[in-house]
C-alpha cells in the first residue's frame, strides 16, 4: 500500500505547497467565516427580536388606548386586522387563565354588571378556546414579572417561530370596567415567522461563502505566481543545469538572481562545478600523460576492469601477442597467450614457481600481472605487462653458449661438464636413471705435437671434435675436458650401451686421418647406477682410473669402471 508521505512526494513542490497552504488557509477562513456568520446570525436574530418587541409593545399600547376608550369591539377588529400582516402568523389576546378573549360574553357581562347598565352588548355566538394551560410556566412568568417574554419554538411543520407573551397591565383607567383585583388584564400572544430573518441569514452565509472562496482563489493565485517565480523557476534552472552537468557539460554556470536560499544553492553549485572542472581538467591531463605512457610504452600493457573484462590493450601488446585489440578483448585476459593456467598463475603468484619466460608468437616474453583491490578487498581490475625479451634471451643464450663452449673445438667445455655432472649424478641417484660417462685421452700426443707441431695437433683435436659430434647421439653431450682429454655425457644409457658406443668411437678414431696423419685414443667409461658413484668428483675419478687402466694396458682401448660380461656385447665387439 502506498503511504501518504510517498503519495505526497509524488507531486511537485509547488503542488505540495499549494495543497498545504490551501488546506491551512481554507480551514482558517472557514473557521473565521463560521464565527463571523454566527455573530451575524445572532445580530440578525437580535435585530429581529428588537423589531418584533417594538411592534408588540406598540400593538399592546394601541390596544390599551382602544380599550381604555371603551371600544372593545374595535379592539377585536384591531386584533383581526393585525393577523393579516404577512409577518404575523397568529395574534391572540388571552385571559390570564389562558383562554382566548373576545369569543364569549364573560368579560362583557362582568363589565356590564360592574357598571350597572348594559353598556356593552353581548355577542350571539359564544365559544371558549383554551389556548394555554392556566399553569403554563410562560404565562405564570409574565403574570409574575409583568414583562414581555419572547420564546423561539419550532412549529409542527418545522418552521422557526418567535412567540411573544406580553402583559396587558390592569392600570388606573381599566379599574372602572374591570375592577382592581388583578394586576393583569390579559396577555397578548403574538406569533411571528422567522422566515425573513432566516432568509437574511442564508443570504449572509452565501455571501460569506462567495467571499471566502474568492479570497482563497485569489490567495492561491498569488501563491502560485509567487511559488512559480521565486521557487519553481529558480529550482528548475538549478535542475536543468544539474542535468546538463550529469550529461557531461562542465561549462555550466547558473545565474545567481538574488541572496535567497536558492541563490545560495546556485552559488554553491557554480563553485562545485568550478572545482569539478578543475579536478576534471587535472584528471584529464593525468589521463593524457598516462595514455601517452601506456600507448607509447615498449612493454605490452593489458588492463581489465572489476568484472575482469579487458578494457585496454596498448599497441605494443597487440604487436607482441600478434592480435588486434578486438581479438584481445574477445579472448579475455586468460587467453592472452592461449594459456589460461599460466595467466592465472601469474595473477595469483603466491610463492609458487612458474616459468619466468613464456615463448609465444615466436618471442620470449616475460609476463607480470597484478590485481588492484579496493578497501574491502574487492577487485577493481587487473593489469598485465608483457616484456619482449627475445633479443636479450638470444644474447643471453649466446653468452651462455659462449661460456660453456670450447673455443678450439666448439664442443662443450669443462665448465659445462662440471655443471652438468652435478645435475646428472643427482638425477641418476634419485631416480635410478642410467647415466654414462666417457673420458678419453689422445695417445702420445706430446710426441705428436713435438713431431708435427702444435698447430697440426690443434687440427687433430678439431677433427676429433667433428667425429664426436657425428658419432654421438643428439641427446649426448660431447665435451672437451681439458687439453687433449675429452668426455661425453650419455643420459639414459646403460653400461653395455656406453661401452659399445665408446668402443665404436675408438675404432672410428683409429680410422680417422688428418692430413694423412692418424691418432688413437684410450677410453675410460663409467655407467651409473651399475657403478656406485656419490659425487661428480668420484665419477671423474673412476673414469680417470679406467682411462689410466686403458693407457696401462697398452693404449687404444676402452676400459670400464665396472666389469662387462662378454656375452652382453655384440659379436663384433667381443
Ligand atoms: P699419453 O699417451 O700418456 O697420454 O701421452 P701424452 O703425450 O699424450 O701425455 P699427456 O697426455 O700427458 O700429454 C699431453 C700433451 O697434450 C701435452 C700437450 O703438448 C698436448 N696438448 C695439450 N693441450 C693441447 C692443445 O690444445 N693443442 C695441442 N696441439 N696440444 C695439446
Ligand atoms: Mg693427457
Ligand atoms: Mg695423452
Amino acid at each position: 500500500m502506498i503511504s501518504v508521505s510517498k503519495l505526497f512526494q509524488s507531486f511537485s513542490i509547488s503542488a505540495r505547497v499549494m495543497v498545504s497552504t490551501a488546506s491551512v488557509v481554507g480551514i482558517l477562513l472557514l473557521w473565521i467565516i463560521f464565527f463571523s456568520v454566527e455573530r451575524q446570525e445572532m445580530t440578525i436574530m437580535a435585530q429581529n427580536e428588537r423589531t418584533m418587541t417594538m411592534m408588540v409593545t406598540n400593538v399592546i399600547s394601541a390596544l390599551h388606548t382602544i380599550m381604555k376608550a371603551g371600544y372593545a369591539n374595535i379592539a377585536h377588529d384591531f386584533v383581526t386586522d393585525i393577523r393579516k400582516d404577512k409577518n404575523i402568523i397568529d395574534f391572540k389576546i388571552l385571559r390570564i387563565n389562558g383562554q382566548e378573549a373576545f369569543l364569549d360574553n364573560k368579560t362583557v357581562n362582568d363589565v356590564n354588571r360592574r357598571l350597572g347598565d348594559e353598556e356593552f352588548s353581548s355577542r350571539d355566538l359564544e365559544e371558549v378556546r383554551q389556548i394555554l394551560d392556566p399553569k403554563n410556566p410562560d404565562l405564570l412568568w409574565v403574570n409574575d414579572n409583568l414583562r414581555l417574554l419572547p420564546r423561539y419554538i419550532k412549529s409542527e411543520g418545522g418552521r422557526d417561530l418567535l412567540i411573544y407573551l406580553a402583559p396587558i397591565i390592569n392600570d388606573e383607567k381599566c379599574f372602572r370596567c374591570h375592577g382592581r383585583e388583578y394586576r393583569l388584564r390579559g396577555v397578548v400572544q403574538l406569533t411571528t415567522s422567522l422566515t425573513q430573518a432566516e432568509l437574511d441569514i442564508a443570504q449572509t452565509r452565501y455571501q460569506a461563502l462567495i467571499m471566502a472562496s474568492a479570497a482563497v482563489l485569489f490567495m492561491l493565485l498569488l501563491l502560485y505566481l509567487m511559488i512559480r517565480y521565486s521557487l519553481v523557476r529558480p529550482l528548475g534552472n538549478v535542475r536543468d543545469a544539474m542535468e546538463m552537468v550529469a550529461g557531461g557539460r562542465l561549462d555550466m554556470m547558473i545565474k545567481v538572481p538574488g541572496r535567497d536560499e536558492i541563490s545560495e544553492i546556485a552559488k554553491s553549485f557554480n563553485t562545485m562545478i568550478f572545482k569539478l572542472r578543475e579536478t576534471y581538467d587535472g584528471l584529464h591531463q593525468e589521463q593524457d600523460k598516462l595514455s601517452t605512457i601506456i600507448l607509447g610504452a615498449l612493454d605490452g600493457i593489458v588492463v581489465t576492469d572489476g568484472a575482469q573484462r579487458v578494457v585496454l590493450a596498448n599497441p605494443s601488446a597487440e604487436r607482441m601477442l600478434g592480435k588486434d585489440l578486438k581479438k584481445i578483448i574477445d579472448g579475455g585476459w586468460e587467453n592472452l597467450i592461449d594459456d589460461p593456467e599460466y595467466m592465472n598463475a601469474v595473477l595469483n603468484r603466491r610463492g609458487q614457481e612458474i616459468p619466468e619466460l613464456v615463448f609465444y608468437n615466436n618471442r620470449a616474453i616475460k609476463v607480470h600481472g597484478a590485481t588492484l583491490l579496493d578497501e574491502i578487498k574487492r577487485p577493481l581490475g587487473s593489469a598485465f605487462m608483457f616484456r619482449d625479451v627475445t633479443e636479450e634471451k638470444k644474447l643471453e643464450d649466446k653468452l651462455r653458449l659462449h661460456a660453456i663452449t670450447d673455443g678450439l673445438t666448439q664442443l662443450y667445455n669443462r665448465r659445462f661438464v662440471d655443471e652438468s655432472l652435478v645435475k646428472e649424478v643427482k638425477r641418476s641417484q634419485r631416480y635410478d636413471h642410467f647415466f654414462g660417462f666417457i673420458l678419453f685421452d689422445v695417445d702420445h700426443f706430446k710426441k705428436f705435437n713435438d713431431t708435427y707441431g702444435h698447430d697440426q695437433g690443434d687440427r687433430v683435436l678439431q677433427a676429433l671434435a667433428r667425429v664426436m659430434k657425428e658419432h654421438f647421439r643428439i641427446v649426448d653431450f660431447p665435451c672437451r675436458f681439458g687439453g687433449e682429454e675429452f668426455c661425453v655425457l650419455l643420459p639414459d644409457t646403460d653400461v653395455t650401451g656406453v661401452y659399445i658406443v665408446a668402443e665404436r668411437f675408438r675404432r672410428r678414431v683409429e680410422q680417422m686421418e688428418v692430413d694423412g696423419l692418424k691418432v688413437t685414443v684410450s677410453i675410460g667409461i663409467v655407467a651409473m647406477p651399475a657403478c656406485e658413484v656419490n659425487s661428480p668428483e668420484e665419477l671423474i675419478k673412476k673414469a680417470d682410473d679406467a682411462l689410466y687402466e686403458a693407457k696401462h694396458k697398452g693404449r687404444n682401448q676402452v676400459c670400464s669402471a665396472t666389469p662387462i660380461a662378454d656375452g652382453e656385447l655384440p659379436l663384433d665387439l667381443r
